[in-house]
């Protein structure tokens, strides 16, 4: 890991059975317990039917590039020293509603700035890998497949 990345907090109750579930190496999204629907970020509430009931549906982790940007400075002086790197919006296999925001790496050891930027496309498929950080927090990040 870049030293100085900003980690999460996962000790909150809205969002700890997300980074509970990554550092089984699982990527889980909410499943709305009133009408069904997935939803990410985790968030208290459902934004379909209002409902404050979920449970956590465990994804497969496949999907692919929707879309993406090659990070420049200006930026936090951690990532300036890295970049240009890709930052990628992956659409999950799994429920085309549900994108998650993440970094193209070129294997699970990876860093954010070994995969060329100018390599990186649309509609790539990629895969979740997780890179354990500290005891308490696994960065799901995403590779090529
Ligand atoms: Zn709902």
């Amino acid at each position: 890991m870049i030293e100085g990345t900003p980690l999460p907090v996962t000790d909150n109750p809205i969002d700890a059975a997300f980074w509970t579930a990554a550092l089984r190496g699982e990527l889980t999204v909410q499943r709305c317990s009133g009408c069904g629907m997935r939803r990410f970020p985790p968030r208290p509430m459902c934004p379909s039917c209002q409902s404050m009931e979920l449970t956590w549906d465990v994804m497969t982790g496949k999907g692919h590039i929707w879309s993406f940007v090659i990070a420049h400075p200006p930026l936090l002086p951690t990532f300036a020293k890295v970049a240009p790197y890709a930052s990628i919006l992956v659409e999950l296999d799994d429920d085309p509603t549900i994108r998650m925001v993440g970094n193209l790496i070129p294997n699970a050891d990876g860093e954010i700035n070994e995969v060329d930027p100018t390599t990186v496309a649309i509609g790539a498929p990629v895969s979740v890998v997780f890179q354990t950080v500290t005891p308490d927090v696994a960065l799901p990040r995403w590779v090529l497949t």
